[in-house]
């Protein structure tokens, strides 16, 4: 399973955009996370309308605006851009965020427009991925966030949404034999308390021969994308 993106920026390289992946099943679209740049995203490259897309379920990784912030633009976009044809919409995310996610998106007027699917009953209904699993992950502070694991035909693809848990990731390349894919956020910020994944420690917990199935994403700065391919990490590119 290869994902797609539409940003690949962190919250503040705005050039690159808020990162958000995707793949589409049929008329089904997959959606990681719907920060502040991925509605506009969205529409600008007619990504619901050239594809037919008629069902949307939206992962969602943890609260950052740079995760969540064009959210309920998207659900009113797929209510009411084609009033006759309204999209189905709903959000796949772990217990621990539901509530934040149903008050935020009530406050924002659109709570009537989409409903919450736990990831299990997503299970063995499509080709691409046979089962869905949300991993609690550490980020900032107490606030919970989660990585996404797919299992398919080919191994896992493992998402790792925002993480600063380095020891999940080495454990990871470890223990799971079948990785086809993995998706990592990054950083060149290195400091003690990071709320994410120093690329420097990357470098020391991936071996080179799994770097040609790792890509790395959610970068904080242009110079952060030249070192990770330097390094021979495989870095996501964005759609246009
Ligand atoms: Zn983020
Ligand atoms: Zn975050």
């Amino acid at each position: 399973m290869e994902l797609k993106f539409l940003g690949r920026g962190g919250a503040f390289l705005v050039e690159e955009g808020n990162t958000s992946a995707f793949f589409i099943e049929g008329k089904t679209l997959f959606l990681i996370d719907c920060g502040e740049s991925v509605f506009s995203k969205i529409v600008r490259v007619n990504l619901l309308k050239k594809n037919q897309i008629n069902k949307v379920f939206c992962l969602i990784t943890h609260m950052h605006s740079d995760h969540t912030g064009s959210l309920s633009s998207l659900i009113y976009y797929c209510a009411y851009a084609d009033i006759n044809n309204p999209i189905n919409f709903s959000i796949v995310c772990a217990k621990p965020l539901m509530d934040d996610l149903y008050r935020m998106l009530e406050a924002q007027g659109c709570a009537d427009f989409f409903d919450f699917v736990p990831a299990e009953t997503l299970s063995n209904r499509y080709r691409s991925f046979s089962k869905i699993q949300l991993i609690r992950t550490a980020h900032q502070g107490q606030y919970p966030a989660f990585c996404v694991e797919f299992t398919t035909n080919d191994g896992k693809v493992f998402y790792s949404g925002d993480t600063r848990d380095l020891e999940l990731i080495h454990s990871y390349v470890r223990e799971v034999p079948d990785i086809e894919r993995m998706y990592l956020e990054t950083t060149l910020l290195d400091y003690s308390g990071n709320a994410h994944l120093s690329l420097r420690v990357l470098n020391e917990i991936i071996p080179n021969n799994l770097r040609p199935k790792v890509f790395l994403m959610h970068f904080d700065s242009a110079d952060c994308i030249k070192k990770a391919e330097e390094l021979g990490f495989q870095v996501v590119e964005c759609i246009q």
